[in-house]
């Protein structure tokens, strides 16, 4: 067993590690990897980077399995690493992106003061404040947005085995960002037609990926504001990774008017990770309660036990169903519409 100092220590340092990942997918050094291997000097050239400072870097790098080191001194992609090309399918290089660009880590670096408020790092004023800072930072609104098309890609594949769609004509993804998991499940089962629900701005970047992606007649884009009002005529409404941005005062918002846009029978399906009622040390639940602190930090939110997902459905008027879980720590919370 590993000395409990050691294990401290390496629990501790940990916010390294993102960081050196950040790096090489800004320096785009998987993408150059594709092609085959390639020595530090060799790289460094192509990059603009210190040969040694980048050597030091992918044999940091290579310590955790995300390069490898050839006999001869050149690094390889391994199959870790190769997630960290752009434009490939199941690509996470716009998760790391995000991960580690400065508002984010900027963020981490007031966990201290929103344990201290229990406020998000910008205030009290729950996940609006965050999203209209992305209304106001172009550039930071489009990492987060292909942050989230790209992380979504390590769980959809997971979500549809668990899931059966094929059943539905209507389907209606609410707050669905640039189209990731609805286009997924469209492209899986042809039967089904679709509704990308978001944001104008959200929506407005997500036409070129559904045109590209040859859905155009099958999914439709609507524009609007979950606070106000969702599009109807679904026989089920998905919403991933949007309850846990808010609290529950504004869950109960956002799940009423999914409620009163749909015909009773109606399906209600949400993307979630389930916080254990106990807690056992575990690779999933680590995901979890971190991205719990996440919802602290920048939204306001929370991740949530299916005992708190059955009490917030009730006050919205759904009876929770069955939660359904994945080979991934999300599970997809079905709800029916009394
Ligand atoms: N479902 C997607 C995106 C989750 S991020 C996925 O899992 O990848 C949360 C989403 O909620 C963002 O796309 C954001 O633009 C959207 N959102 C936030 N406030 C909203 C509002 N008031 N109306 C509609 N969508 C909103």
């Amino acid at each position: 067993m590993r000395a409990p100092a050691l294990t401290l220590i390496d629990l501790l340092t940990g916010y390294r590690v993102t960081q050196a990942l950040y790096v090489a997918a800004r320096l785009a050094i998987a993408d150059r990897l594709a092609e085959g291997p390639q020595g530090s000097e060799e790289l460094a050239r192509a990059t603009g980077a210190d040969a040694g400072a980048l050597r030091r870097l992918l044999r940091a790098l290579v310590s955790f399995g995300v390069f490898a080191e050839e006999a001869d001194g050149r690094f390889a992609l391994t199959e870790v690493g190769a997630l960290l090309r752009d434009e490939v399918p199941g690509s996470l290089r716009a998760g790391v992106i995000f991960y580690g660009d400065q508002r984010h880590w900027n963020a981490w670096a007031k966990l201290e003061q929103s344990v201290i408020s229990g406020e998000t790092v910008w205030g009290p004023r729950a996940a609006h404040a965050f999203f209209e800072m992305n209304a106001k930072d172009p550039e930071g609104a489009a990492i987060f947005n292909a942050a989230m098309t790209s992380l979504t890609s390590a769980f959809d594949g997971a979500v549809m085995v668990a899931y059966d769609f094929s059943r539905l004509r209507m389907l209606v993804d609410v707050g669905g960002g640039q189209g990731a998991l609805i286009s997924s499940v469209l492209r899986a089962n042809p039967g089904l037609r679709g509704i990308l629900f978001d944001i104008p701005p959200v929506i407005d970047g997500a036409k070129a990926r559904v045109v590209a992606g040859g859905l155009g007649d099958r999914l439709e884009l609507v524009a609007g504001d979950i606070f106000a009002s969702v599009p109807p005529g679904g026989d089920a409404y998905l919403l991933k990774w949007i309850i846990h941005d808010w609290d529950d005062e504004h869950s109960l918002a956002i799940l009423r008017n999914c409620h009163r846009a749909m015909t009773p029978g109606a399906q209600l399906l949400l993307v979630e990770r389930v916080v254990p009622e106990r807690i056992d040390p575990s690779a999933d639940t680590q995901s979890t309660l971190l991205a719990d602190l996440n919802m602290l930090l920048l939204t306001g939110g929370h991740e949530r036990t299916s005992t708190e997902y059955r009490t917030l459905l009730g006050g919205a008027g759904f009876a929770l169903a069955r939660i359904v879980p994945t080979a991934t720590p999300l599970s997809v919370i079905e709800g029916t519409r009394a």
